[in-house]
């Protein structure tokens, strides 16, 4: 049995704002604008993962109206869903993501965010892909206005649970 689920997000990146993707900070003149912490990555992983349990979408499960999530550390709902994964007697079979973004270079900070996603997702970070694409200048990522990110992840029979 195999399960796969998709996820989108897309967030402003505005001026005074600090810049946080795969729950690493990055040091850049401009961050996301969101109600929680608006780690773009990091929310296109929560909704594949909700996306693979079939239970609907980030919004419907933590609402941005929901001041507990102001500031919110998104690190915080992946950790949710992922209880949901486990209480399903399943695990992360693999990831693979893409954030679409002019600057920064975010090749430099990809294992650190491997190394942060890899023990809330209970998978090796060798089962996780994170890829950094610029849009060639075009469209509102190409223009600085704002990133993107998506992200497919596999769902599994975790054979060690009963
Ligand atoms: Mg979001």
């Amino acid at each position: 049995m195999l399960r796969i689920g998709f996820g989108y997000d897309a967030h402003r990146l505005v001026p005074g704002r600090r810049l946080v993707l795969g729950g690493v900070m990055i040091s850049h003149d401009r961050g996301l604008l969101g109600h929680s912490d608006a780690d773009v990555l990091t929310h296109a992983i929560v909704d594949a993962v909700i996306g693979a349990l079939a239970r609907g979408d980030i919004g419907e499960h933590f609402p941005d109206t929901d001041p507990s999530f102001k500031d919110a550390d998104s690190l915080l709902l992946l950790k949710t869903v992922m209880e949901w994964v486990r209480a399903e007697g399943l695990r992360v079979g693999n990831l693979d993501t893409t954030v679409v973004t002019q600057k920064p270079k975010l090749a430099p900070h990809i294992s650190a965010m491997k190394d942060k996603l890899s023990p809330i997702l209970g998978v090796d970070p060798r089962r996780i892909n994170i890829k950094a694409k610029t849009s060639e200048g075009m469209g509102f990522c190409g223009r600085e206005e704002g990133m993107e990110a998506f992200a497919v992840v596999s769902l599994v029979i975790d054979e060690s649970s009963t």
